[in-house]
């Protein structure tokens, strides 16, 4: 059972009227499905609930149609019409005794309305600000706006009421909400009684949280969610000045949410951001109020959520990723379990769900966003099938996850790796710059495997076809992974380029094998994810001149969407990486690289000894190519069936491989489905006219 020193994390604590059972809390995230997939996303929370989370807060929600952050999907309460799915997620997030918070957000300058066509509402007139640089600018609330607004809030929260929510979060962090735009001296330029000192600033957010009080605070936890400090100097809110903030309302809400900065500074990833992060913004703040504290910090180790409740630094530990990652956190805590915790990486693939509207995906949690879908339960199989073992071929994050999951559903399940480790491109990839913390997904399927006595691994096992016919078993599953292609196929190239022989030219795979280049190097990066970037800050590290040369206008333009590419560009910029954007490598000759503008095609040569090329990858799947050459020989060797799986049949970041080897266990001796639909999803009900 629990270990003694953990007990102090599931000490029931005081919001307001209520009391939450235990420290641990699920902090507002999003998850790309929102209101476009109510049900998928109320399932997802009540996961959650049942792995013992004593806060369970939904996404952030439009709190009236004046102010919405189309494209990104979110959650909605515009009026009692949504009351209902709303109330679906907070039904689940209570069935296990937890509360149910929802977050109102008003996005004011963040907010450009395209899809209500409503003018845009913020405390002073400015460009609107998102990611998207919108054409769009918001009026100043004038004081008949700022009354309806507080009405709005009220009206909202009356709703989150009826809607079945415990706790109403005010949103006012990460540059979002408009309690931040009225605190802010950036934001907030009024002359009238809401802007100028900090007093004037703060008026509004007391207003509402008074109003608020006085409609649901008999009831209902109010929570504060403010930024521990913009981050754009002395004219934004600094922490400094949100720690005056915080002494002049020291009991203004009944909890204070503290999240750093923009969101980019708030969710990190691990290549720049290590756990409990936000400490030294956070601490001493509680000697300023009454009230408790949540943070965050990408806590995933019970010693350090101890050390932040001891040192009185917060008093919940607020979790967004390690949440999604291992919904089941607090329960394996309790439990003693402290092995079986599925640490969150940093990657950062789940936010990648929200920026790109689509459905969020967790690397280390395939079942994310596929409890309500496919019926997906992270910590329970389905029942085993008809046949009783299976051969899986790789090691790498797909086979690993097959492998761990079939063991989960009883099947005898050997691993054989043509190397000497587990990992796969996992194992190889950790040991770049920054990236050690995605070593975790390997560790933790290793682990799991190291626990079950029907999975055997096999190393120094480079399978032929003619092996796996011999030795009998009934299902094979090739997870044999992909390697970095050397002939600049990808995006710019869909054939092979213009490669002089001569030229010394290396792919990651050759660098992660420990073959370092030495003098000038051009990294030519048609992939526009993490690796380009990843490999000219080693290759900077060890002491080569190096260019990165990308068809796109950003460098490692993928990580927009996990929101470091700011951060990327802004540490190869201060190693003395020259970026070059917006070129293309049209010829690699001797002694130099031919690139092209994207636009006018204009020409320009770059001198290096040395070509790396990060462009596509090629699937290790010659080992299916003869397997299924030799189908007619499958019944008598005993096969029933085989698989390609992973990168061996897409090549993909980590997060698509785990998925794939979950989806692979899952779905084996499954009933055949045919044409259909292999999810469920929700359609919008038609109108009667
Ligand atoms: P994925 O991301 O799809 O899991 P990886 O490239 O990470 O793919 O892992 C593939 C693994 O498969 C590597 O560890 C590689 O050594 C192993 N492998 C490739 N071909 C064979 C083979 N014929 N027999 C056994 N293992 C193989
Ligand atoms: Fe953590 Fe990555 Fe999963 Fe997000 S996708 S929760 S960052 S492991």
């Amino acid at each position: 059972m629990r270990d003694p020193r953990y007990d102090i994390l599931f000490e029931p604590v005081a919001i307001g009227p209520l009391t939450a059972k235990n420290r641990f809390y699920q902090v507002p995230h999003c998850n790309g499905g929102g209101y476009r997939d109510p049900s998928a996303a109320a399932a997802m929370r009540g996961i959650k609930a049942q792995g013992g989370w004593g806060v369970i807060f939904t996404e952030q929600t439009e709190m009236h149609h004046t102010s919405e952050i189309t494209p990104y999907i979110e959650l909605r309460l515009w009026d009692d019409k949504d009351i209902p799915s709303l109330r679906k997620m907070s039904d689940k997030m209570k069935e296990h005794g937890a509360l149910a918070g929802i977050q109102l957000a008003y996005s004011g300058i963040n907010g450009p309305n395209l899809y209500t066509k409503e003018v845009p509402l913020a405390p002073t007139a400015l460009p609107i600000r998102t990611f998207t640089n919108d054409p769009v600018q918001a009026r100043a609330l004038d004081k008949q706006d700022i009354r309806d607004l507080r009405r709005w809030f009220v009206n909202a929260a009356k709703r989150s009421k009826r809607a079945g929510f415990d706790l109403v979060c005010l949103y006012g962090a990460h540059g979002f909400g408009i309690f931040q735009h009225f605190l802010s001296r950036a934001t907030n330029q009024r002359s009238d009684e809401y802007g100028g000192s900090l007093e004037n600033r703060a008026r509004f957010v007391n207003e509402v949280v008074s109003d608020i009080k006085d409609a649901v605070g008999d009831t209902m936890g109010i929570t504060l969610r403010v930024s521990l400090d913009e981050t754009i100097g002395a004219l934004g809110f600094s922490n400094a000045e949100m720690r005056d903030f915080v002494e002049m309302n020291r009991d203004l809400p009944d909890l204070w949410d503290l999240a750093h900065g923009t969101w980019e500074d708030c969710s990190g990833p691990s290549r720049f951001k290590d756990e409990a992060a936000q400490h030294d913004l956070v601490k001493g703040i509680h000697d300023l109020t009454d009230k408790p504290i949540v943070g965050v910090g990408r806590f995933t180790s019970p010693d350090v959520m101890v050390k932040q409740i001891k040192s009185g630094t917060l008093d919940f530990i607020g979790c967004a990723r390690p949440s999604i990652a291992d919904p089941f956190l607090p329960k394996k805590i309790e439990q003693g379990r402290i092995e079986d915790i599925r640490e969150c990486i940093g990657c950062n693939i789940c936010v990648t769900g929200d920026m790109t509207m689509s459905i969020s995906r967790c690397t280390q949690n395939p079942t994310f966003m596929e409890e309500w879908r496919k019926g997906w339960h992270p910590e329970i199989m389905n029942a085993k099938g008809d046949s009783s073992n299976v051969l899986v071929v790789g090691a790498g994050p797909a086979g690993l996850e097959a492998a761990r999951a079939l063991s989960e559903r009883g099947y005898d399940v050997a691993i054989a790796e043509a190397g000497t480790e587990l990992g796969g491109r996992v194992a190889r990839e950790s040991k770049l710059p920054g990236l050690s913390a995605w070593g975790r997904v390997k560790d933790y399927r290793e682990y799991q495997i190291s626990q079950k006595p029907n999975v055997e691994t096999y190393f120094d096992s480079r399978l032929t076809a003619a092996e796996i016919l011999e030795f009998g078993f009934e299902n094979i599953c090739l997870a044999t992974g992909a390697a970095w292609r050397r002939d600049g196929v990808a995006r710019q190239h869909v054939v092979p380029m213009a490669i002089d022989a001569a030229t010394p030219l290396f792919t990651p795979d050759d660098l992660m094998d420990g073959k370092l280049p030495q003098g000038n190097v051009v990294i030519y990066d048609d992939d526009h994810y993490y690796m380009g970037g990843v490999l000219a800050e080693l290759l900077r590290a060890n002491g080569c001149d190096v260019t990165i040369i990308t068809p796109s206008a950003y460098v490692s333009d993928w990580t927009n969407n996990t929101l470091e590419q700011a951060s990327i560009h802004k540490k190869l910029a201060e190693m003395g990486v020259r970026i070059v954007l917006n070129r293309g490598v049209t010829e690699i000759a001797k002694g130099y690289v031919t690139s092209n503008c994207v636009y006018t095609d204009a020409l320009e040569q770059y001198a290096c000894d040395v070509v790396v090329m990060v462009t596509s990858k090629l699937e290790n799947n010659t080992l299916f190519t003869e397997l299924a050459a030799r189908q007619d020989e499958w019944a008598d060797a005993g096969i029933k069936s085989v698989k390609l799986i992973g990168d061996a049949n897409a090549p993909g970041p980590i997060a698509w491989a785990t998925y794939a080897g979950h989806r692979y266990a899952r779905e084996l001796d499954g009933e055949e489905i045919g044409d259909a639909l292999p999810f469920r999803r929700e359609i919008a009900e038609l109108a009667a006219d």
